[in-house]
């Protein structure tokens, strides 16, 4: 992968923080856009900004064709059967609120049992529990072992025909540990439970096929996959979806309404009430283009190679730990130094020009089940260069002789 070139289509890469070169170590928060990304969204709004679907001027028409474009290209892009089982939403928070608060609601009853990871974001967590509270169900949690990987004998443990879900992080974006989701899926479908894919973090880096993995909903954020802000997408079954009680009213999501009654709209219409995030829709499907000309498979060995190489640099410096060493991660790592809190490493490094993210990365309770406050994260993306880790090592060693 010729990387030097990429990162020219990049711009934001070329400038300074604090008089020095930015070195981007946050990607798993949010990836930085290409030009061709930016472009989109300042094509749009030049050329033929328009609400959609209810107009029939040019404008509008185009505007259409160009939205309904992005959800073919989801579609493809998570290997979907067809376009209306993909529902656009703010990101994957939306979209795992839109099943807890519609599916949820339906199908989860007193004493029905609920089960998520020791390693979900929050959002996968707090969705959960506030239907449990709600329904009188019971949250269980698969345990994440030392290595950073879930116990799956404990997994297999909880199971029973009390269980109606199964929600799980296909990487975790505190560890990059890549779960046995498919392994997960078929034994919870064994038990007659659905299975919600949290793919914030997976469809970056990940080749994924929603059908070989026989999930019921996968959820992703656009601004991961080097896309815009405020745009990401829910994929659900359609034999789910068509069920499944509608989740915002309003324009759109209607057939016909009077006072009496309202019929509601087919999919994927039914739940994408009000006008949407028009513009970044459409930029979305650019940034999958941009994916798909380079190649996943392409970037994954990149982003192995610097993952290897920062492993190994990492694990010599006096004092430091990497948190989760699960056997199949993605490019990412999460590390603690002895007796320096993650914070001011940060802080720290920022003054060098290097953006790294520390904290708990909304994952308390995996950060409790380490017994540690956070820690520091360096997650990589297809610009990333071995240079980089080279200036975050050495600005590291200088970090911890100015703390010690
Ligand atoms: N799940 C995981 C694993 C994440 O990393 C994130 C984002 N940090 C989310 C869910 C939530 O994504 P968003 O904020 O884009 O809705």
């Amino acid at each position: 992968m010729r990387v030097a070139e990429l990162r020219q289509q990049f711009p934001i890469l070329g400038r300074t923080v604090k008089d020095k070169p930015l070195v981007y170590f946050d990607n798993a928060a949010t990836s930085q856009k290409p030009q061709c990304v930016i472009d989109a969204l300042t094509h749009y709004y030049s050329h033929y900004n328009a609400n959609i679907h209810r107009g029939i001027h040019t404008l509008a028409e185009e505007a259409t064709m160009a939205y309904e474009a992005t959800r073919s290209a989801v579609q493809d892009f998570i290997g979907a059967a067809s376009a209306e089982e993909i529902i656009f939403t703010r990101g994957t928070t939306e979209a795992i609120n839109l099943v807890a608060h519609t599916w949820g609601r339906e199908n989860v009853g007193a004493g029905d049992e609920i089960i998520i990871s020791g390693m979900e974001h929050h959002s996968n967590i707090v969705p959960w529990q506030i239907i449990c509270e709600e329904k009188n169900a019971i949250l269980k949690v698969i345990p994440v072992l030392d290595n950073g990987e879930l116990d799956m004998d404990a997994f297999k443990q909880l199971l029973s025909n009390k269980v109606k879900l199964v929600a799980i992080v296909q990487v975790s974006n505190s560890l990059g540990t890549v779960n046995p989701v498919k392994e997960i899926i078929a034994a919870a479908h064994q038990v007659g439970a659905k299975v919600l894919v949290d793919g914030a973090q997976s469809a970056v880096h990940l080749d994924i096929n929603v059908q070989d993995l026989d999930c019921d909903f996968f959820a992703f954020s656009g601004h991961k996959v080097y896309g815009p802000t405020g745009i990401g997408a829910l994929y659900g079954k359609k034999m789910l979806l068509d069920t499944m009680p509608v989740f915002q009213g309003g324009g759109e999501m209607i057939k016909e309404v009077t006072f009496e009654k309202t019929t509601y709209n087919d999919l994927p219409y039914k739940y994408e009430a009000g006008t949407p995030n028009i513009a970044d829709t459409i930029a979305l499907k650019t940034a999958l283009d941009f994916i798909a000309k380079i190649g996943k498979n392409q970037i994954r060995k990149h982003e192995d190679e610097l993952l290897a190489y920062a492993t190994v640099q990492l694990q010599a410096i006096p004092g430091l730990t990497i948190i989760g060493q699960a056997k199949n991660k993605v490019g990412l790592v999460s590390f603690v130094i002895d007796n320096v809190h993650p914070q001011d490493i940060g802080v720290l490094l920022d003054n060098m020009g290097i953006a790294v993210r520390t904290g708990h990365h909304c994952t308390q309770p995996l950060m409790k089940r380490f017994g540690i406050p956070g820690t520091v994260r360096a997650s990589f993306a297809l610009y990333n260069q071995k240079e980089e880790i080279d200036v975050l090592i050495a600005g590291l060693h200088k970090t911890i002789k100015m703390l010690a």
